[in-house]
């Protein structure tokens, strides 16, 4: 089959849900037998997203193969159930460092470079590279922002250009939003009119118009989208908000969003329509009716007035995975590492849940928080689970309280930050190397020294897939089949070898180890119902379908 290409475009305002939609397209058209894979781009001169504050992107998600990308890709493995590669992510910067590296390699034959074409044709045959290498016959395309933006243009110019060389093969849908202005009381169809008309401009005319809106599109609405858009009335598809994002391909498929991206492409299922799986799966989440209670102790969660939880989703979504596995109706909360640090007696409010997750993060804020909170699970048996950094902290808590060894830390937190000043507003801080600490338990690896030292920030942490040789007789040998496993890595700090055997001696159990380094992966407290913690990010690799076991393990302990 010649490939197809979808673009998904945004109109009107941003955080509407085109991952979301792009994601359920893509299960929809797996549900009728086809290959799919899915693209992000984003618009920003970042060459990844591993160097943005989750405060202000969201989180970071990492790929098998070690790219640092947009949450959406998160969406995409999620509701696809396919691992996403590197060439699937773009960025302007990415795009741009290419054809810059390629010109100084005088791969040009001496011509001008000039930001039309040779922009949008390298994003074209990245693209192009994307779906071939996942072999697939649907390769969906997020363009990021929304339209009328000047960040974007370069890539819708890119999805024009495609559509002109590929005129059978390339459809667009816009994502955009209805207001129901409070005071006005009805929904308004005029930004999306001007959507459109923007997208026109681009040369491009969307093939079908998802109307995201707090309720269903009524018909009035639908005519008037359709003829002020320049779209047949059933192409316009309403997109009601909705309990939870995993019922929206069910949403789509109500108004057969599937069977009319096949006729426009003159395409047959492959199969007969099955998405019974997923069914099932909404309907364990409608059904749940009993609680587990889990509280996640962290950091990203402020930005001025409002709780942001971006930073953490595909923990949340991990435990929901889990949780709805179990018939239980997760109920997360956001607990402040700082808070722990000012009032250590409020620490005892961690009794009141089921389970506790420490996830990832950087810097020295709510250190001290978080060992508090682990402090408390090991004594009171609270079930644990301990992510990345929520290792390093378990291994520096055991070490100062049980192997006394008074000054463990991290070299993260141990040298004193140098805080570079780019301006008032983003101040970035960045360890200093070479300072040493008496009893780094957490230390960095000789090779990530040097690139400290060299300011090589950016795409050179720990990234990825590693193995991990799980150890006989421990909850992490329980839980996952095989011996040998694969996790993937977000980190440059490591638990330091020459701390080991005092860690184990006082009862620590080093229940994996990475085979090729010899690094310590997961670490497991004996006299505990739950108390794992890991060196990797687990949270990546859980689907819907198919809940990680070590959540789905964490939140069986939980509830019992
Ligand atoms: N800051 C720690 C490190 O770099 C942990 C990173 C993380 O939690 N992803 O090793």
């Amino acid at each position: 089959m010649v490939a197809k290409y979808i673009f998904v475009a945004g109109g009107v305002m941003s955080g509407i849900g085109k991952g979301i939609a792009v994601s359920s397209i893509g299960r929809i058209l797996k549900s009728k037998g086809f290959k799919v894979t899915a693209i992000k781009i984003d618009p920003y001169i970042n060459v990844d997203a591993g160097t943005m504050n989750p405060i202000e992107h969201g989180e970071v998600f990492v790929t098998d193969d070690g790219i640092e990308c947009d949450q959406d890709v998160g969406n995409y493995e999620r509701f696809l159930d396919e691992d996403i590669y590197t060439d699937n992510y773009l960025t302007t910067g990415r795009v741009y460092q290419a054809v810059i590296n390629r010109e100084r390699n005088l791969e040009y034959d001496g011509k001008c470079v000039e930001v039309v074409p040779d922009i949008p044709n390298e994003v074209i045959s990245r693209i192009k590279r994307a779906g071939r290498k996942t072999k697939s016959e649907f390769i969906l395309v997020e363009i990021g922002g929304t339209v009328g933006e000047y960040q974007n243009l370069l890539f819708l110019e890119a999805a024009r250009m495609m559509k002109l060389s590929h005129p059978k093969d390339v459809l667009f849908i816009l994502v955009s939003y209805l207001p129901i202005p409070k005071k006005i009381g009805e929904m308004k169809t005029k930004p999306t009119q001007y959507a459109v008309r923007t997208l026109n401009s681009a040369g491009i005319q969307p093939n079908i118009i998802l109307a995201r809106s707090a309720v269903p599109l009524d018909e009035v609405r639908k005519k008037k989208i359709s003829v002020f858009c320049n779209v047949a009335p059933e192409d316009v598809i309403s997109a009601p908000d909705i309990e939870t994002i995993y019922e929206v391909p069910l949403n789509f498929e109500k108004e057969n969003l599937g069977s009319k991206l096949l006729k426009k492409l003159s395409l047959k299922p492959k199969k007969k329509k099955d998405m019974k799986d997923w069914k099932m799966f909404v309907n364990k989440i409608k059904s749940s009716k009993k609680t587990v209670k889990i509280g996640i102790v962290g950091k990203y969660f402020k930005t001025g007035g409002f709780t942001l939880t971006d930073s953490y989703i595909s923990v949340i979504e991990a435990v929901k995975h889990a949780a709805y596995s179990l018939k239980r109706k997760p109920k997360i909360s956001w607990l402040s590492a700082e808070k722990y640090e000012k009032n250590p007696a409020s620490v005892k409010e961690l009794r009141k849940y089921d389970g506790i997750i420490i996830p990832g993060g950087f810097g020295t804020r709510g250190i001290e928080g978080k060992i508090k909170a682990i402090e408390f699970c090991r004594k009171n048996k609270v079930p644990f689970l301990g992510l990345c950094l929520g290792m390093q902290l378990a291994v520096i808590e055991f070490a100062r309280n049980v192997c006394k060894l008074k000054n463990a830390s991290s070299t993260e937190f141990s040298t004193p930050l140098e805080v570079k000043k780019t301006n008032k507003k983003h101040e970035i801080s960045k360890p200093l190397t070479g300072s040493k600490n008496k009893e780094a338990v957490i230390d960095v690896m000789p090779e990530q020294k040097v690139l400290l030292k060299e300011r090589k920030y950016g795409g050179t942490m720990r990234l990825g897939a590693y193995k991990c040789k799980i150890k006989p007789n421990t909850i992490s040998a329980k839980v996952y089949k095989d011996s040998m496993i694969s996790e993937r890595h977000r980190h440059r700090y490591e638990l330091n070898n020459d701390y080991r055997e005092i860690l184990e001696k006082n009862g620590l159990v080093m229940a994996g180890i990475n085979p090729e380094k010899d690094l310590v992966e997961i670490i497991e407290n004996k006299n505990h119902p739950f108390f794992v913690a890991v060196q990797f990010h687990p949270e990546f690799k859980s689907r819907p379908l198919r809940p990680h076991p070590l959540f789905r393990e964490f939140i069986k302990t939980s509830i019992k």
